[in-house]
């Protein structure tokens, strides 16, 4: 369970979160939605502790990824133990981000094997299967360059899988890729909520998130507008700027 309490964060005097505060469960599949700028992937960037919060908290199952409680105080960890903490979500960016120079097993074996988690063996069978899961059993010694956009980003799906995370977090894993493309990944992603995975997805594909998301979370300048199933938010939203959003978007 993830749980975000009365976050604020702030760039300088732009106050990009403010009084952020939102749960996830296990299984649950939420998507964020928002105008540009509006603090989506400020927002996820906080929940891993790629960027720390000027106020509130943030824990998965009861504990900080930066911090450790001790005499009633929070004190920050040392960066080795962040790093092993923060393997706890994957993260999937929208330009993919993959290793140019590995294969596409290569790039799916690396962190479990340089974590000390499995052995070369070990990692190579588990990414044969997760990239099978992906779609990708016939590619797996293909090059990114030799791959498409949907591909190489299920290749990081794959990968981002690969340390058998608790939540799996993407940042419009669909925006940067040809039209022709974006249902090959966003089945995958499919899969994944059909199988119980939790998911956080900031997304503009609007039909994704009335069909796959368990609960919508609209953001507009740092704030949490408005929340609730698809059908609350997205048919019959209550707030006028969530009104104004998918006016423009739908
Ligand atoms: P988009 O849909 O365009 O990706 P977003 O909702 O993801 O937008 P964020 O990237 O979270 O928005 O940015 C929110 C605000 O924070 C913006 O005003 C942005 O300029 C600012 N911001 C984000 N990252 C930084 C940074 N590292 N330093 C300073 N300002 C930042
Ligand atoms: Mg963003």
């Amino acid at each position: 369970r993830v749980e975000i309490s009365d976050v604020t964060k702030s760039y300088g005097t732009n106050t990009v979160l403010r009084d952020v505060s939102l749960t996830i469960a296990p299984g649950e599949v939420v998507a964020l939605i928002g105008p540009s700028g509006s603090g989506k992937s400020t927002l996820l960037r906080t929940i891993n502790h790629l960027e720390t919060v000027d106020r509130g908290s943030i824990t998965l199952d009861g504990q900080y990824i930066g911090y450790e409680e001790r005499g009633g105080k929070l004190h920050e960890l040392r960066e080795a133990e962040i790093l092993r903490r923060r393997t706890q979500f994957g993260l999937v960016f929208q330009n993919f981000n993959l290793f140019p120079h590995l294969t596409a097993i290569e790039n799916v074996v690396e962190a479990p094997v340089a974590l000390k988690r499995l052995t070369k063996p070990e990692a190579r069978e588990l990414a044969k299967a997760l990239l099978a899961r992906v779609g990708l059993a016939d590619k797996v010694d293909h090059y990114p360059r030799q791959l498409s956009g949907g591909q190489q980003q299920r290749v990081a799906i794959a990968r981002a899988l690969a340390l058998s995370p608790k939540v799996l977090l993407f940042d419009e894993p669909t925006s940067a890729l040809d039209p022709e493309l974006v249902g090959e990944v966003l089945d995958v992603i499919r899969g994944l909520a059909r199988d119980g995975t939790t998911l956080i997805v900031v997304t503009h594909e609007i039909g994704f998130a009335r069909e796959v998301a368990d609960r919508v979370v609209f953001l507009d300048g740092g704030e949490i507008v408005e929340q609730g199933t698809p059908i609350q938010v997205l048919r019959s939203p209550k707030q006028q700027r969530t009104r104004d959003f998918l006016a423009k978007v739908l």
